[in-house]
């Protein structure tokens, strides 16, 4: 099974989407552009709904079989380390091994050693073809680049290695995330971690920096365009060089970790990989059970009450529930609708608070994210909310689809 040139990660918190999503997968090949699907889920989202990784590829294998999908698609199991990746080694075949946490941690005074000997010839000035201006590598630049992620790129090996072993039931996907960090990653410094990565014969697919700029869970992008264009670009050519001088996969491309609904960036990816002929990762996630959400609000009744308690639930436990998503949230908790005012909003209210549609007098992006983190609540309602989203199937179908396909795809690939 091949992961093909453009692939897209969606998740799906509660499991019941799967159809809908794939859905947007045959609009777009109905317009000529083919995505590989895949479906990912992190340790951190299994524990908060209380699934297990088994109950994600039954979901994804049900909404393939039912829609008559007969491409290939993925089961990511979604920023695992060697503490958690067991549970997922049996039902997922990609595998987004996070490293993040080890940046800056200390290699072993050997591991350093090899890595400046492999690397000390480009000491002086490096010429990446395609890219106009060349950059100069110093001695200490070099050490400081080791320093910073050989550590990284060697647990990512161990941890490649674990699954390499204990994975019985055919190929997987590789991919290396270090986006959950503060500081972007240049250009140089990726070049060198791809070295490394050559170094220790990780079979890489997909790699996933950290981009300049804030990619704030389920809102638009914030930071400079103009840096974030230049620095994409720079990545495809540096990716396309060290494929060349260190004999990784000849399909490696960039795995974006979106955070969900970077619509302003969008069309530069598109542009910069139709330009270079590249292929493309989007990983949005999130934004599937606030579009879940969107529809139950629509839907009304019951289902807005339901809604309408989660967030008067979130606003109580705002703390709580923002609180591990710090580095990927911006909410003002000014900028929140009171209680009294929300409950007096009917669904297309809420829905257009809600929804991401960027200019639209009532979307407020302070909402949409504190909803974005709430969904440990509609689980805590178990079977009220499975119930209700089984009921209103068809309109919450609906959202998911258009969100994904109208929003996403159409923006990425200019559709
Ligand atoms: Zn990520």
């Amino acid at each position: 099974m091949e992961l093909g040139k453009y692939s897209f990660g969606t998740g799906d918190r509660f499991a019941k989407q799967g159809e809908a999503q794939l859905e947007a997968m045959i609009l777009a090949a109905g317009k000529g552009v083919d995505i590989c699907p895949v479906w990912n889920k992190s340790n951190r989202e299994h524990l908060t709904i209380k699934s297990k990784p088994e109950s994600a590829r039954l979901a994804a294998d049900q909404a393939v079989k039912a829609l008559g999908w007969d491409k290939p698609y993925f089961l990511d199991a979604d920023h695992i380390n060697l503490t958690n990746v067991d549970g997922f080694i049996e039902h997922c075949n990609f595998f987004t091994i996070d490293v993040a946490d080890y940046i800056g941690k200390k290699a072993s005074d050997d591991d350093m050693k090899s890595f400046l000997l492999e690397n000390e010839k480009f000491i002086g000035e490096l010429q990446i073809p395609g890219i106009e201006e060349s950059f100069e590598i110093t001695a200490e630049m070099l050490k400081a680049i080791g320093e910073k992620f050989l550590f990284a790129v060697k647990q990512a090996s161990a941890i490649y290695q674990h699954i390499l072993m204990n994975k019985k039931n055919g190929p997987f996907v590789t991919e290396v995330s270090m986006d959950e960090v503060m500081d972007a990653q240049s250009p140089v410094e990726l070049f060198f971690i791809l070295s490394a990565i050559g170094s220790e014969k990780i079979p890489v697919a997909t790699i996933a920096p950290k981009f300049t700029g804030r990619f704030n869970k389920g809102v638009d992008y914030v930071g400079d365009l103009d840096l974030f264009e230049k620095e994409f670009e720079q990545d495809l050519l540096v990716i396309d060089f060290a494929v060349k001088t260190y004999g990784l996969p000849a399909n490696l491309k960039l795995s974006v970790h979106s955070g969900s609904d970077k619509f302003t960036i969008y069309p530069i990816m598109g542009r910069l990989i139709k330009k270079y002929n590249k292929g493309i990762h989007v990983k949005t996630a999130g934004t599937t059970w606030l579009e879940e959400a969107i529809g139950m609000a629509m839907a009304g009744g019951e289902a807005l009450q339901l809604m309408k308690n989660i967030y008067f639930g979130a606003l109580d436990r705002f703390e709580e529930l923002a609180g591990p998503y710090a580095t990927v949230i911006d909410i003002d908790p000014k900028q929140l609708p009171a209680p009294e005012q929300v409950n007096n909003w009917n669904g297309d209210q809420f829905a257009n608070a809600l929804r991401h549609i960027p200019g639209h007098g009532e979307y407020n992006p302070h909402f949409r994210q504190l909803m974005h983190v709430a969904y440990k609540l509609a689980a805590e309602t178990g079977e009220t909310y499975l119930n209700l989203l089984e009921k209103h199937k068809d309109i919450v179908g609906q959202q998911v689809t258009e969100n994904i396909f109208d929003r996403h795809i159409k923006r990425l690939f200019n559709i």
